[in-house]
């Protein structure tokens, strides 16, 4: 996404929170932004006095700095040590920014029967997405790819033993990509709550976690169209997070056929067939690997993964223009566009 389209995105979703939805008078919403994760972060503090949101707000842009430091999947830092050593075979020290979000990743790729791959970052760099503006040139070489999906990268071919860890395949190379936004968005929310703050979000270029409500208010969230604009509303209150993976986040055009940055492990290639998926859920790791697995999994293959992940609400927009969605999904979206057609699945859990 280029700068300006980040900015008016940005603009767009602050917009959209502050859409007044009741009469009550509201206690004054501090929001601010930086860059970090190679997008805009909005942070939305509600009823805290400025100064000590200027705090909390520094606070938080140090901890994503260090983030995006520690888990950066092509510039030097702990990640790139991590990869550099995992080829070795050996056990080595892993560095404490990197164990745990290896451990749930592990987690979640075997939940996601390893769609959700962080294991593919060789696949991902041949793709050409280990660079902040992906060039537009012709896709890789098949047989280029071909030997990566048959060398079979796993996150199960990682062995953890205490703070050590060493890989039974030389082909593995990290990228937290898919997760690391996620996870980050989450260690933010719990420094938030460390530092007195019961109402806010936490917005990563439209993927964010909420907490409390706006002065008695749900939060409104606007879902983005993968063409532009806003296509649907959701209300969230409480504590839950919104994920969207998208086919127009990161990609580049050749000969007119665009290829985007979700890689199908399976293939080797940009899965095909979606065109972005949400997910509702209450933590961001979980919603932020759940949509990238889901929009591999396509509208065939997302009912039993969701279902497997404990994932409540999920919305998936297919490369036809259906919507795909379950029942506590359709209930609770405000669909803007009303003349696309819905897919409804059986329930996925009891969602209240
Ligand atoms: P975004 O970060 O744009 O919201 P995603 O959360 O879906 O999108 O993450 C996409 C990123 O994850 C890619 O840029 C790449 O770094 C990485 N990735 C691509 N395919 C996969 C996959 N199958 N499993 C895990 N990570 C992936
Ligand atoms: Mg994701």
């Amino acid at each position: 996404m280029r700068a300006e389209q980040i900015r008016i995105w940005g603009l767009l979703c602050c917009l959209m929170l502050l859409l007044p939805s009741g009469c009550r008078r509201a206690d004054p919403v501090y929001n601010t932004r930086f860059l970090a994760f190679g997008t805009l972060m909005d942070l939305s503090l509600v009823g805290v006095e400025p100064q000590k949101a200027e705090e909390v707000a520094q606070l938080l842009e140090q901890d994503f700095a260090f983030m995006q430091r520690a888990w950066h999947a092509w510039d030097p830092g702990p990640l790139g040590r991590v990869n550099r050593l995992l080829p070795t075979g050996k056990f080595f020290a892993a560095p404490p920014s990197i164990l745990p979000l290896l451990r749930k990743s592990q987690q979640l790729a075997r939940q996601t029967d390893d769609l959700f791959n962080p294991a593919i970052g060789k696949l991902i760099a041949l793709w050409g997405f280990h660079t902040d503006a992906p060039a537009c040139r012709p896709p890789p070489d098949a047989r280029a790819i071909r030997n990566l999906v048959r060398a079979d990268p796993k996150m199960s071919d990682i062995e953890v033993r205490g703070i050590e860890i060493r890989s039974k395949n030389p082909a593995v190379q990290l990228d937290f990509g898919a997760i690391g936004k996620g996870y980050g968005i989450d260690l933010a929310i719990d420094h938030l709550r460390e530092l007195g703050i019961r109402n806010a979000i936490v917005n990563a270029g439209g993927d964010l976690r909420a907490i409390g409500d706006r002065s008695g208010h749900p939060w409104r969230i606007a879902i983005r169209h993968p063409n532009g604009g806003v296509f649907a509303i959701l209300q969230i209150a409480g504590d839950e997070s919104v994920f969207t993976s998208g086919d127009y986040e990161r990609n580049f055009i050749y000969e007119g056929k665009t290829y985007h940055h979700i890689i199908d492990p399976r293939t080797g290639w940009p899965a095909e067939g979606t065109r972005s998926v949400t997910v509702v859920h209450s933590d961001a790791t979980t919603a932020d690997a759940a949509a990238t697995a889901l929009f591999i999994a396509g509208s065939e293959g997302w009912y039993p993964i969701a279902r497997r992940l404990g994932i409540r609400y999920v919305l998936l927009l297919d490369s036809q223009g259906r919507i795909h969605m379950n029942p506590a999904m359709a209930k609770r979206v405000q669909l803007l566009e009303g003349d696309l057609p819905v897919l409804l699945s059986p329930p996925l859990l009891d969602a209240p």
